[in-house]
């Protein structure tokens, strides 16, 4: 491919922590700008932008997908769900009958420009179907985050009714065949752009209709759940990361399984360590003499309390890093490496006799103690000798 792909989240125009609503207004919008059929003189463009947009939206509509994306971008789609990159023309299709009404007469994959030739897939309307998987944030620690942990989640979700089992209708009573479809769940009428199939209102696509609707759920076939969960947090997730819980998502019309819920992760920060992909970053402030005279230096590592030693002369600002000291394995990352950052302190509310002390060395400090102060002090003094000329 010559052309390099563009980030999905530019391709829409949000932000990269936008949440599934932002994301599907954005798509929403770019869909009816580009839709080719609106744009017959610029139909080229139209559909290149139209494919770009959609594939964006299958990939951050998706929980699982986004979090891929998020972590390995481009490259990761196509690892992780192959040469399609986590899509396939049905997908695609599927994506735009949601936003412009299902059934026939809107000819993607088939028609005269297409996603790859993929075929629709046509659903019987009163078959389970898999229900849609939800997203929910949890607050971590730092330290949570780092070594694992296990939170309580209240997790809520549409789940199949319990009166009914989910199908919507009252004991005793059953779904009969829709009347305003056939039973075909959808009817052709005016849409956005012409004639085309819509969703039938009456059965909202389902092809069927209650005769006696559950009380309980008002003939939805879903309430409400409220439930908390112990959801095991693994050591080493980031900020950003997602949990996957299965199971937990949204049951699926037709008393179909429920999704899974994706936990996504904010970590916080921490007092003592930055986190930079799995390594950790660690300031340890010292005295400017224990870094010229070297000498041990306890710290506190995730691993355990350790000593690092200080060579003499150590610069200010240097950096020690220990191997396998930083976040562990998590995923395909690999443990990661702490950095120590000596940096030194100067001293603040001497005594007298500390001052006593340090004036003598002041005292006692020659130039190839100094090589840098040296150097920099003959340059300032070229420098004024050539102002004056
Ligand atoms: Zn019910
Ligand atoms: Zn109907």
């Amino acid at each position: 491919m010559a052309e390099a792909k563009r980030d999905y989240y530019e391709v829409l125009g949000v932000a990269r922590d936008a949440d599934a609503e932002t994301i599907k207004k954005a798509y929403r919008k770019l869909a009816m700008k580009w839709h080719p059929d609106r744009n017959p003189d610029n139909k080229a463009e139209a559909e290149a932008r139209f494919k770009e947009a959609s594939e964006a939206y299958a990939v951050l509509s998706d929980p699982q997908k986004r979090q891929t994306y998020d972590q390995f971008g481009h490259e990761g789609m196509r690892n992780a769900f192959g040469a399609g990159g986590g899509f396939d023309p049905g997908d695609l299709n599927d994506i735009i009958n949601q936003f412009f009404g299902g059934g026939g007469g809107f000819a993607f994959g088939g028609g005269g420009f297409g996603f790859g030739g993929g075929a629709r897939r046509r659903r019987d309307p009163s078959a389970p179907q898999p229900g849609e998987d939800t997203e929910q944030a949890v607050r971590l620690s730092f330290d949570d985050a780092l070594f694992g942990t296990t939170v309580k989640v209240r997790v809520h979700a549409a789940v199949a009714c319990p009166d009914c089992g989910g199908t919507g209708a009252a004991k005793g009573s059953k779904r009969s065949p829709c009347k305003h479809c056939g039973g075909t769940g959808t009817i052709r009428g005016r849409g956005l752009f012409g004639i085309m199939q819509q969703e039938c209102p009456v059965c909202h696509g389902t092809g069927s209709v209650i005769e006696k609707p559950c009380a309980k759920c008002r003939g939805d076939g879903f309430v409400a759940s409220d439930e908390t969960v112990d959801v095991p947090i693994p050591a080493g997730i980031a900020d950003g990361m997602s949990v996957r819980v299965p199971g937990k998502g949204n049951a699926g019309p037709n008393n179909g399984p429920r999704g899974d819920l994706y936990l996504r992760c904010a970590v916080a920060e921490s007092d003592l360590f930055a986190r930079e992909g799995q390594d950790l970053v660690m300031k340890c402030f010292v005295s400017p003499t224990l870094l010229a005279l070297g000498g041990e230096l306890p710290i506190e590592t995730p691993n355990g309390s350790a000593t690092l030693k200080i060579r003499p002369g150590t610069p200010n600002g240097a950096v020690q890093r220990l191997r396998g000291q930083g976040v562990r394995a998590i995923g395909r990352f690999p443990t990661g490496d702490l950095h120590v950052v000596l940096l030194a302190e100067t001293p603040q509310g001497l005594t007298g006799e500390e001052e006593k002390l340090l004036k003598k060395l002041l005292a006692a400090e020659k130039d190839a103690n100094f090589p840098k102060r040296t150097a920099q002090r003959a340059a300032a003094a070229a420098f004024a000798k050539r102002r004056k000329a």
